[in-house]
């Protein structure tokens, strides 16, 4: 009997799991993966797997050379929709260089270099995500956005086609040991919502990974087209990615937790435009950021104000914030790695947060919205783009390597859809012009 170099793929062979799937982000965020059977994966959790380089860096082939996957850490998801005799264990990966240093271009270690700052802080923080997301039918193997539900926000409705899948996809979430707080009908017809538990940065991330491929994974053994894109319908609900936020300074710090709450909250919102090329990375992404449908437009926070960028979920001393603006197509690695060295830069520089805004933005004129000095986000992933370009905070979080390539695949992206000619376009003139 061959016996596996180590402990973690043992106990994953006496599980039952026969392979071991090291996953990882590239740098898009599109997930990729290398599979092992479970006797080979040992090497995994010592010195990593080679692979070659240039296929890790998304479509961009600049360099090749060899790299190397290595398991993250300790935590496995044995997937559940896998065949009883293929039962495959994810681990999430980090990237390494050749010879097993840690590689600038991974994101996964840009995010642990951006807990590893605020610990040197003295600042602690765990998120939750609030993933939304559309369950589209299927014709001719083709998703469409006809929706098959009427239901809405909290609806349990027997023609809410998508209730099963959902709860499906809960019980193998929770399976895999990621922790659900509560799912449900969202506001848009076919739209649904996973709340998923606290976790510390790095496992949230992780967590949101494996989750968004159980969403894909059950709704297609219920013949569904499950989509994350931002803006599936026009005139419907969007699909955000609310980051919900815990901060607290570690003990000993010389920090207050209302302080610390108020400076972080500042730096996310003093960052707020530059952050969201990373965390609304579509040209989509944009169509769900506009009026109409509870997604944020202006840089405006309070507590009960209507579609703020942040929200402030109790008091200062509670610790806990919102931030409404990302997308579940964003990069979970790097759209945290932002997120926190934004409020990191918050802490350090002790910015403080300007007053809430109490009404409702949609109903102030233009005058007075440039009186108050509100700031609207950015129109378009090109308009974002340019924010993200000069930012020095955003090129510090990614590292030179992630966001140079990041940029140039973007506005690469960006530069295509703006020549094309849209059918509204052909709708609209043709007839008239
Ligand atoms: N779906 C909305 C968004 O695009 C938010 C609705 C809600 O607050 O749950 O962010
Ligand atoms: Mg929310």
């Amino acid at each position: 009997e061959p016996v596996p170099p180590d402990e973690p793929a043992r106990r994953l062979a006496a599980q039952g799991v026969q392979l071991v799937q090291l996953v990882y982000a590239d740098v898009l965020g599109v997930q990729k993966g290398l599979t092992l059977p479970v006797l080979q994966a040992g090497a995994a959790w010592a010195g990593g797997v080679r692979v070659d380089g240039a296929s890790l860096e998304g479509f961009i082939r600049v360099e090749e050379r060899e790299m190397r996957l290595r398991a993250g850490g300790e935590e496995v998801f044995v997937l559940p929709w896998t065949p009883a005799e293929a039962r495959v264990a994810a681990v999430p990966a980090a990237i390494d260089t050749r010879d097993g240093r840690p590689f600038d271009g991974c994101p996964r270690e840009r995010l642990l270099r951006a807990v590893r700052r605020l610990d040197e802080l003295g600042v602690a923080v765990e998120l939750a995500f609030e993933m939304e997301f559309y369950l589209l039918r299927r014709r001719r193997g083709r998703p469409e956005v006809r929706v098959p539900d009427r239901a809405g926000y909290l609806d349990l409705s027997v023609r809410d086609a998508g209730e099963p899948v959902r709860q499906e996809i809960a019980l193998a979430l929770e399976g895999m040991g990621i922790v659900v707080e509560s799912v449900h009908h969202a506001v848009g017809p076919a739209q649904h919502e996973i709340d998923l538990g606290w976790q510390p940065p790095v496992a949230a991330a992780d967590h949101l990974m494996v989750a968004k491929r159980a969403v894909y994974a059950v709704a297609e053994r219920h013949g569904m087209h499950a989509t994350f894109l931002p803006k599936p319908r026009t005139g419907s609900h969007g699909s955000g990615l609310h980051v919900r936020m815990r901060v607290r300074p570690l003990p000993g710090a010389a920090w207050s937790r209302p302080a610390v709450t108020r400076h972080w909250l500042a730096g996310l919102l003093h960052h707020a435009r530059s952050l969201c090329a990373v965390t609304n990375p579509l040209v989509n992404s944009y169509k769900r950021l506009v009026p109409g449908f509870e997604a944020p437009v202006y840089v405006v926070w309070g507590r009960d104000t209507h579609a703020p960028l942040a929200r402030l979920v109790a008091g200062w001393e509670a610790g806990e914030l919102e931030w409404r603006a990302p997308d579940p197509c964003c990069h979970p690695y790097l759209a945290l790695a932002a997120l926190l060295r934004a409020g990191a830069d918050g802490i350090e520089r002790r910015l403080e947060p300007p007053p809430p805004l109490e009404e409702n933005v949609f109903e102030l004129d233009p005058a007075e919205i440039a009186a108050r000095g509100l700031e609207p986000l950015p129109g378009s992933l090109g308009e974002a783009l340019d924010d993200m370009r000069v930012s020095g905070l955003i090129r510090d979080a990614l590292g030179e390597y992630l966001f140079t390539r990041y940029l140039e695949a973007k506005r690469m992206e960006w530069d295509i859809y703006r020549v094309q000619v849209h059918q509204w376009e052909l709708d609209q003139y043709l007839p008239v012009f």
